[in-house]
């Protein structure tokens, strides 16, 4: 749908006079400023961003714990996503300056806040696609995630498809479209994903009620330690909040892998 409409545009030339690229710059900056600014700048709270994440780490958040400092490989890793991310949506809004890529985008939409039972958030791209109206959702990816997203979509692991379906929802569109971008070679796909309200919003209510709560909540199911009490779910292992949700543990660096032990 719109990853082919994208490979045709960068396979032309193309001459600009257009103020897209000037807030593409502001963004770049804002995008970097954010990474190194951290979580500083932001008061933690639940977001459409975060609906779908883990409830523990939210209210951790919330609750004011800090998470631990993340290492420059990782941030520079993040901020390379972000490039990516602005770069592609700013390429879209140049595609929708031509009337042949049949793209309209809802400026007051994309600039304005979204908000569906209290909980805000801002979708990269609500737009129209030769006639249908899409919440577009880009997301940078490593080979691996790029070749997983193309044989099964986003997946649920990272709490994706509850922030999409906020969006649909807080839009009123049916309709969502995840277009990925592989980091390392700048190819594209995307994955239409519908919405459901039966599949999302009792799971959406259940992390509000519990971020919500005045206790903390328990370790998701997922959370599970086995074997040698070693942390094996990924979502742990990359979480900044490992260390005060499971307590002291040691590193283990097992071929270029941390290897985190509890207990
Ligand atoms: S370490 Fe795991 S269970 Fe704990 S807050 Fe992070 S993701 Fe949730």
């Amino acid at each position: 749908m719109l990853a082919d409409k994208i490979t045709k545009y960068l396979e032309g030339e193309h001459h600009y006079s257009s103020d897209v690229l000037q807030s593409s710059c502001e963004q770049f900056g804002g995008s970097l400023a954010r990474q190194l600014m951290g979580e500083s700048q932001y008061e933690p709270r639940l977001r459409m961003s975060n609906l779908g994440a883990c409830p523990r780490k939210v209210w951790l958040q919330i609750a004011g714990e800090k998470g631990e400092p993340i290492n420059a490989r990782t941030r520079m890793n993040f901020s390379f996503g972000d490039y990516v991310e602005v770069a592609t949506v700013a390429i879209i809004r140049l595609m929708a300056e031509k009337e042949e890529y049949g793209i309209k985008i809802y400026e007051e939409l994309v600039q304005g806040e979204l908000e569906w039972e209290g909980i805000k958030g801002h979708a990269d791209l609500p737009c129209s696609i030769d006639g249908q109206d899409v919440v577009v959702e880009v997301k940078s990816m490593s080979n691996y995630g790029f070749r997983e997203f193309c044989k099964n979509g986003p997946g649920d692991m990272w709490g994706y498809p509850a922030q999409l379906q906020a969006y649909l929802r807080a839009t009123g569109f049916e309709t969502g479209l995840w277009l990925g971008v592989r980091k390392e070679t700048g190819h594209y796909a995307d994955y239409v994903e519908l919405r459901d309200d039966e599949k999302y919003v009792p799971e959406a209510a259940h992390n509000m009620r519990k971020v919500a709560s005045p206790d903390k909540p328990g370790k998701p199911s997922w959370a599970t330690l086995t074997g040698e009490q070693t942390i094996k779910d990924v979502r742990c292992q990359y979480c900044d909040m490992k260390r005060p949700c499971w307590g002291p543990m040691t590193v283990e660096v097992i071929k270029n892998k941390p290897h985190y032990k509890v207990g």
